[in-house]
């Protein structure tokens, strides 16, 4: 049969960029183990997907419960109450003024599609805003409002009409808020009526672009920009949500009012599934049959979900995520100016969502990036890295970790940025 990662090259295509040269033969809770009888903390989480650890038992009670009723009807067909009970739990927790509605789907992806396509049957119009740095899924719609051109655009024959790309604010490379705002109304100048754009959709916390925190002033003219001209605004939660900013969604820590917010990833603790939740009135636009998917909310899935719902409230997740951040954050600010390490351009944090960001000779620097990245992974440490120029390395690392694990992952964060700096 060969090596695994031989076979892995010749079998699957180079377009999945991989992280790991090893492969997975079991996980529980921040550990992952490989086949070849490595241990590591995980810290990538899956991207975001685990922030109540690997296999949680109660996720995985339920989710056995579930298996042994149906695994799957197609919800649209022969409905199932966990569906309806995830959608009332979604509508009591989400940030919205007002009723609301919540449906399900499977990735992150359908989730951002699917607002866009509720957001121009309410009104009626075309055109799309979002900002550059976003990341909001790969598939047509999704990957054209995706603000970075390589790798998920380029050479791919994508691109929908009538999306537009506006500068998301972020100081540290010179993009003020004003900056970001006048962008908008250079569009709606140069490019599109606002009266044509249907919605824009905006992450509260970049999360592929580098865990940039959007202003609150920024959010709030947002708000007022779609109030003027009637347009859908859109939070893009699929990676911020459910505990891992120290509240449940991200926009928790706004105080400005979104119209639909899209959620995946760690709704379902380890088994896909994303949604929508929105106005009651614009969630009603499309007409039946206008949304679903065959696997859109599956049973196994809405099973979990609710289990996740019940552990980020009773282990309290969201002040944990707080905890972890703020000593993860201290850590690496400590490190900056402790040993005047000038490459360390920034750190930053929302809750749990801390990110650094390296820079060599004033420039952002991806080979630092890697370098501290591969270092941690030697040492044991999986992590991601983030960003529009791949400078930076984000943490997201299960909030249930215990303590000591959590402690041992930051002494190889500090020796890995040492050795590397060095
Ligand atoms: N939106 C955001 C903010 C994301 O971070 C991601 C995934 N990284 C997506 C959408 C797309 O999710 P998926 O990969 O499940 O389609």
């Amino acid at each position: 049969m060969g090596d695994l990662l031989s076979r892995r090259v010749a079998a699957t295509p180079k377009g999945i960029g991989i992280v790991c040269d090893w492969f997975v033969q079991e996980a529980h809770n921040a550990t992952i183990k490989s086949t070849d009888g490595r241990t590591f903390i995980d810290f990538a989480a899956g991207i975001a997907v685990l922030n109540v650890g690997h296999r949680h038992p109660r996720v995985i009670e339920a989710v056995k419960k579930q298996l042994d009723l149906f695994t799957h009807t197609a919800y649209q067909v022969s409905p199932y109450e966990s569906y309806v009970t995830l959608a009332e739990k979604i509508n009591d927790l989400a940030p919205i003024e007002g009723a609301k509605k919540t449906c399900f789907f499977t990735t992150g992806g359908e989730a951002t599609e699917n607002a866009i396509k509720i957001a121009k049957a309410h009104t009626k119009r075309y055109g799309v805003i979002a900002f550059g740095g976003s990341f909001h899924g790969r598939t047509a719609m999704a990957v054209s409002m995706t603000g970075k051109v390589t790798p998920y655009k380029a050479e791919l024959g994508v691109g929908s009409p009538g999306v537009y790309h506006a500068y998301y604010p972020n100081a540290l490379h010179g993009i003020s808020t004003q900056d970001a705002l006048r962008s908008l109304e250079h569009i709606c100048k140069a490019s599109i009526s606002p009266l044509d754009v249907a919605a824009i959709i905006f992450e509260p916390v970049q999360g592929e672009g580098g865990f940039n925190p959007a202003p609150p002033d920024f959010v709030e003219g947002l708000r007022a920009f779609c109030n003027t001209h009637g347009i859908v605004l859109i939070a893009d939660e699929v990676q911020t949500g459910f505990a891992r900013t120290g509240k449940t969604f991200a926009m928790e820590h706004f105080n400005t009012d979104v119209d639909i917010i899209c959620m995946a990833k760690s709704l379902g603790g380890g088994f896909p599934i994303s949604g929508i939740v929105g106005k009651a009135q614009i969630m009603d636009a499309p007409s039946p049959g206008g949304l679903g998917g065959t696997y859109a909310g599956s049973p196994l899935a809405t099973a979990a979900a609710l289990e996740v719902l019940e552990i980020i409230k009773e282990e309290k997740l969201n002040q944990r995520a707080q905890q972890l951040g703020a000593q993860l954050k201290a850590t690496l600010q400590e490190l900056k100016e402790q040993e005047r390490l000038k490459e360390i351009a920034q750190v930053r944090a929302l809750g749990s969502m801390v990110a650094v960001e390296f820079f060599k000779d004033n420039h952002p620097s991806p080979e630092l990036t890697k370098a501290v990245q591969k270092e941690a992974m030697d040492q044991g440490l999986l992590l991601l890295t983030c960003g529009s120029y791949g400078n930076v390395i984000r943490f997201l690392y299960p909030l249930t970790i215990p303590q000591e694990q959590f402690d041992r992952a930051l002494n190889i964060i500090t020796q890995s940025i040492r050795k590397v700096m060095a």
